[in-house]
């Protein structure tokens, strides 16, 4: 589970979102809305799950496990990510919230880890 929030100092990953065991480090551009877990709740619940659920799965496989096997096998990293956006999305179109299709394809592409293939694939069986 996410207890903590802080600032991304990544400075090559700083548009990223990145869940490492209890901790959630944000975005500098985004911090001012989500300084705590309630607020990043708020600010995008369905995010806040898609992050959540990283950090439950990791805290049970092993942290360290968990990210040396995310950062070697692209395979391992899209499983996960699946299920991470297949929540995010759900909970996107429950909550009927806007889905910009080309940003999750583009966003998706980005970490590599994918055919274009399997993303269309994977985004075709979440939106019709
Ligand atoms: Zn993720």
């Amino acid at each position: 589970m996410l207890k903590k929030i802080k600032t991304n100092r990544i400075p090559f990953l700083d548009n990223y979102f990145i869940t490492i065991g209890d901790t959630c480090y944000i975005p500098k551009k985004y911090f001012i809305q989500c300084q705590t877990i309630e607020r990043f709740k708020q600010w995008s619940l369905p995010l806040f799950l898609h992050e959540n659920e990283h950090s439950k799965r990791q805290i049970e496989y092993g942290i360290k496990k968990w990210l040396f096997r995310y950062i070697t096998n692209k395979r391992f990293k899209w499983e996960e990510e699946v299920i991470g956006y297949t929540i995010e999305i759900k909970k996107r179109i429950e909550l009927n919230f806007s889905i910009n299709r080309d940003w999750y394809f583009k966003t998706l592409k980005s970490y590599r880890m994918a055919t274009d293939n399997q993303i269309r694939l994977f985004l075709d069986s979440l939106l019709k």
